[in-house]
């Protein structure tokens, strides 16, 4: 298998905590989680979303 899937991380809305995106990163070069506002369908407005773990 590849290692394709040790960098994907999901996205997760801070208010509703579904997860809207995913997205990667290369682990070497960033170290602190990732935030990022973006838009949730749920909330139905831009949202902080947060790295989260499996
Ligand atoms: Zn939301």
């Amino acid at each position: 298998m590849t290692k394709i899937q040790d960098n994907l991380i999901k996205l997760q809305c801070k208010e509703c905590k579904r997860v809207n995106y995913w997205t990667r990163k290369n682990k070497k070069k960033v170290e602190k989680k990732l935030e990022a506002k973006k838009h949730c369908e749920w909330c139905r407005k831009h949202t902080l979303h947060k790295e989260t773990k499996k």
